[in-house]
């Protein structure tokens, strides 16, 4: 993928894995469309995502090919939908209860750390899973879930402005005044609003 691509994808520009999974649910023509609707479009979306988050942890694979099953896909929207509820909760009505934390917490027990030496004496922090399926795509994006929860500022954690957007980002901007999850919604909800404005002034009187 090239430099451009990756700057054009709207699909993740929330800042985070973990919300970028969230993110995957958006409202297209004011109907909700789901990006994740089969196991391919997960592989797909699993593939984009390692590109967009480079930095995501080392986890030790068995060097066996991802299944990309249907029992999967459902688990990572289970996950998905409890991560939703999560940063819903935090944006609209905090403070969170632990209850809410009881998926993200199974998630982040698919695996476990360790330290490893590099080749070059290096001490490294690696992960290991105990489902090979399971672990390599989710506790990942519970792992980038716990640091946004955890090491990120809660102020900073928002819903896009528009009213008729569903996304979520995490604002990394200097200022921290960020308001929309993307150029285009931005544009989108501006056009709307001087339509109606326009609307209202040519109304005769
Ligand atoms: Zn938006």
């Amino acid at each position: 993928m090239t430099k451009e691509k990756i700057a054009e994808d709207d699909r993740f520009l929330s800042g985070s894995l973990a919300l970028d999974l969230v993110n995957t649910e958006m409202i297209v023509r004011r109907k909700k469309q789901d990006l994740l609707s089969s196991p391919d479009d997960l592989a797909q979306w699993w593939q984009a995502a390692l590109v967009h988050h480079p930095k995501h942890e080392d986890i030790v694979g068995d060097g066996a090919p991802m299944a990309w099953t249907v029992d999967l896909l459902e688990e990572v929207k289970e996950f998905r939908q409890s991560l939703r509820l999560l940063c819903t909760g935090l944006v609209e009505d905090p403070p969170i209860t632990s209850p809410d934390l009881t998926m993200l917490n199974q998630m982040l027990a698919l695996g476990y750390q360790s330290a490893q030496v590099t080749p070059q004496g290096k001490i490294m922090v690696v992960y290991h899973v105990y489902d090979q399926q399971k672990g390599r795509i989710l506790l990942p994006i519970a792992l980038s879930a716990l640091r946004l929860l955890t090491e990120g500022e809660r102020q900073r954690l928002h819903k896009c402005k528009n009213d008729r957007c569903i996304l979520f980002f995490y604002d990394t901007s200097k200022g921290g005044s960020r308001q929309w999850c993307s150029l285009g919604c931005l544009n989108r909800a501006r056009s709307i609003h001087h339509y109606r404005q326009r609307s209202i002034g040519s109304r005769p009187l």
